[in-house]
């Protein structure tokens, strides 16, 4: 077992942490008040050639593993959790359905837009009464003629009204539950797509998140990813890897807050000398650290598993339950560690608890992580 990066590795964080730091670090703060969708951050993270990370050289990416993408999750979340769920949404559940999944036309009809940044992507499971019980979905596609046409609402979409691209999963089959889901490929500029009115979130404020509303949305019968009744199946491969950028957010936020509470300690001083040499306030940083390896451990395990074709489901979920749960603890932590200045907007640790939250619960709430895992390891349905 080897614990050290590949050369290609080490290349993309430090492209990516320089990136970071230099470029949206200074913006993080004012995305989050003013709730503002970071389209130039975007478009230089395309410049850049950080859209399509682990798309194949020969469909325009780099044809990264996921220990890479990991990397690069991590290193924008430091600095801003809102763009780490923008990009990390397009590159794995918005992209890597097609790569898995999809025909020669579909990728080599997608994945050049999706991997140079030219489209965004984005993926539509949940809807209103569909959240967990994902297989319960109403939204319904209904064959007519060489088209299928979809109607449904989906909510909570990520990337909501900037993709060009949903990948949707709406009920096609005469079958219950899982077996009648079908997945699709609709580009945003169909006719009878429309977007519903953003959410206002807790955090990952700058980010797009809302319904994608289906009204008599003719798709080629050529856009079905996959085959017909592949769709749930399809959906929960996607979340298994999904996982991995979802833990790889969290790590971001909590390694940024640690660093952030670290340097303060140091500077703070109270009762005549620097916060950080008291033995409370280093039991504190020892632990946070701590988790923050173990999480970072977890979740590159899980993407070697998956980069050498393993069964990294169990992985991906106990990598998603520890280092989000991880996130929460330590930008709480962070938050005490900075005392009431933690509490105040000037400092950005509240703005990383608030992002660390929504990780607990999107790509599967943490209780559902502990059902894919129990059902795993104790083969019960
Ligand atoms: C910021 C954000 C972005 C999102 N982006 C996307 C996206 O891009 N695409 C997409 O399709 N969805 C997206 N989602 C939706 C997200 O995946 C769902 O919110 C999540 O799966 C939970 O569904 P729900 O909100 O309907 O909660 P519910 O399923 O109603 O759950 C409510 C509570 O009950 C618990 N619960 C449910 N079932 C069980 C059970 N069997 N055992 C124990 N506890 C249970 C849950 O853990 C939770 O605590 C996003 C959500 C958020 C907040």
């Amino acid at each position: 077992m080897k614990f050290e990066l590949s050369e290609d590795q080490l290349m993309i964080r430090d492209a990516v942490r320089e990136f970071a730091r230099e470029v949206v670090e200074p913006r993080a703060e004012e995305i989050d008040r003013e709730n503002r969708f970071p389209t130039e951050l975007v478009q230089r993270a395309a410049e850049l050639d950080l859209c399509g990370i682990v798309v194949p050289e020969r469909y325009g990416g780099p044809g990264l593993d996921h220990i890479a993408f990991a990397i690069f999750v991590e290193e924008i979340a430091a600095v801003s959790g809102t763009l780490a769920v923008i990009l990390d949404v397009h590159t794995s559940v918005g992209t890597e359905p097609i790569i898995q999944f999809g025909s020669e036309e579909q990728k080599e009809r997608y994945l050049p837009e999706l991997a140079s940044g030219r489209i965004l992507g984005a993926f539509a499971l949940t809807e209103p009464e569909s959240g967990s019980d994902a297989a319960s979905l109403g939204a319904t596609g209904v064959r007519d003629g060489a088209d299928f046409v979809l109607n449904g609402t989906k909510t909570f979409i990520t990337n909501v009204g900037h993709a060009g691209l949903y990948i949707v999963m709406a009920r096609t089959e005469d079958q219950p539950g899982a077996r009648g889901i079908s997945a699709f490929l609709v580009d945003a500029d169909t006719s009878g797509v429309r977007f519903g009115e953003p959410m206002h979130k807790m955090g990952l404020r700058g980010s797009a998140t809302g319904e994608l509303i289906l009204e008599d949305v003719r798709v080629p019968a050529g856009n079905m990813l996959g085959r017909p009744g592949e769709g749930f199946a399809i959906a929960m491969k996607a979340l298994d890897s999904g996982r991995i950028g979802i833990s790889a957010q969290a790590i971001g936020l909590a390694r940024g807050a640690l660093d952030y509470a670290v340097n303060y300690a140091k500077g703070r001083e109270q009762f005549g000398q620097a916060i950080v040499r008291f033995e409370g306030i280093q039991f504190m940083i020892a632990d946070m650290a701590t988790a923050l390896d173990a999480a970072r451990l977890m979740t590159w395990q899980a993407a070697d598993a998956c980069d050498r074709g393993l069964q990294f489901s169990q992985l991906a979920s106990m990598a998603k339950l520890f280092a989000t749960d991880t996130a929460m603890k330590v930008t709480i932590d962070s938050v005490q560690i900075l005392g009431g200045y933690g509490y105040i907007k000037e400092f950005p640790v509240e703005r990383m608890m608030r992002d660390a939250k929504a990780t607990q619960i999107y790509e599967g709430t943490n209780q559902i992580q502990r059902i894919v895992i129990a059902r795993e390891l104790l083969k019960v349905d």
